[in-house]
């Protein structure tokens, strides 16, 4: 039994997180490039502060979100390094994210407007980063639109209270090595900056994921973004590098109740699954409400008393029932729904592959503050 156990937690391993960073960060330093930790969505579950903190000990030197309010919830917290913030809704107040000297994407000449109109109210100066669309269809500047949006952001320069940081894009197929789309974005990035260039502006180039960092260090250029390996979650498909990583999420709970039910009962809504045979039923408070998919009724396994055995039934709100036999099972004891799979347990990976998913959407998936996070 371990009476420190709650009733569910997301486990993070620092160490592997600090060994990825490092491998990571290292292969873009290879490369004459600095690493952005992406800790978007809370630190892909993992804890945006946390991550954000031990990435910029193990290596990283900038920090990444999505939104503004993660970047200054990131800024209050402490982290001093450039934190870049890259989607906005049209009327976002940039106020308070230039005060704070959050670095921001302008993929407009209205956002750009938006931005100057904060750099008026503060007096700050903002750190802007132009992006381009070079194929992603997403935000960015249409490449007909860049020298436009060039212009403007070289004129707001020169005036004082911008300065052009970076230019960059994002890739849309860098885990599919070879595909033609990665090096036609790269070509488009090259030339977007080339325009920058000519307009008298001095900015970096980002284009890199965690894809892109292990398998195509000419995409580095001055900087690199990289989340999801940084968990320890390879992006590659097998044989195409990032084997070290190290997987750093460990989502557990605790038998709450163990009961024998005889042959022909049936468990969980439905009935769907009755037992062939007398057997022992483990109850595990985990289910949909803190990150169990339903989809999974009927094809997953738990790791439980050092073997794996299956959850059967559907998958509950709240709860989970395991098959455990005619086996002794502690009501109390340690139940890992998946790990890094150095104990056999299941992974990430393997339930983003029975659901037909990516990994990144199961570790995003557990839900706070329903599940205790224990670093
Ligand atoms: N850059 C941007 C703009 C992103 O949206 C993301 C995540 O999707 C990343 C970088 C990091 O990507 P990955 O987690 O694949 O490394």
């Amino acid at each position: 039994q371990n009476p420190h156990l709650p009733r569910a937690e997301v486990l993070v391993d620092t160490d592997a997180l600090r060994h990825n960073i490092a491998l990571l960060s290292g292969l873009a330093a290879a490369s004459g490039a600095q690493t952005m930790a992406v800790v978007k969505a809370d630190g892909y579950g993992h804890g945006a502060l946390h991550v954000a903190r031990t990435a910029l000990e193990a290596g990283a030197s900038w920090v990444g979100v999505c939104h503004l309010d993660e970047a200054l919830a990131l800024r209050a917290g402490g982290i001093t390094a450039p934190i870049f913030s890259w989607l906005h809704v049209p009327d976002e107040d940039f106020a308070e994210a230039v005060s704070a000297g959050i670095d921001l994407s302008v993929s407009s000449p209205a956002a750009l407007d938006g931005v100057l109109d904060a750099v008026h109210r503060t007096g700050a100066t903002a750190r802007i980063h132009l992006k381009i669309d070079t194929g992603l269809s997403r935000n960015g500047c249409a490449p007909q639109d860049w020298p436009d949006l060039v212009r403007a952001a070289a004129a707001a320069q020169c005036t004082g209270g911008v300065q052009v940081v970076g230019v960059w894009s994002h890739l849309a197929c860098a885990d599919e090595p070879g595909h033609p789309s990665i090096d036609a974005q790269a070509k488009r990035l090259t030339e977007a900056h080339a325009i920058a260039v000519d307009a008298g502006l001095r900015p970096i180039r980002h284009i890199a994921n965690s894809a892109a960092v292990l398998s195509r260090p000419d995409l580095h250029f001055e900087l690199v973004r990289t989340g999801i390996a940084m968990y320890g979650l390879n992006p590659m498909p097998p044989g195409f590098g990032g084997d070290e990583l190290r997987p750093a999420m460990t989502f557990r709970a605790r038998v709450a109740l163990t009961k024998r039910i005889a042959e022909g009962d049936g468990v969980s809504y439905g009935l769907t699954w009755t037992a062939p045979r007398e057997t022992t039923i483990a109850l595990v408070p985990a289910g949909y409400a803190d990150g169990v998919p339903r989809a999974l009724s009927g094809r997953m396994e738990v790791l439980l008393g050092g073997r794996r055995r299956p959850v059967v039934g559907r998958v509950c709100m709240d709860q989970i029932m395991v098959d455990c036999g005619d086996d002794e099972v502690r009501e109390g004891e340690e139940v890992v729904l998946f790990g890094p799979g150095t104990r056999g347990e299941p992974t990430a990976t393997e339930w983003a592959e029975t659901l037909g998913t990516i990994h990144y959407e199961i570790v995003t998936g557990m839900t706070r503050p329903r599940v205790t996070r224990t670093v």
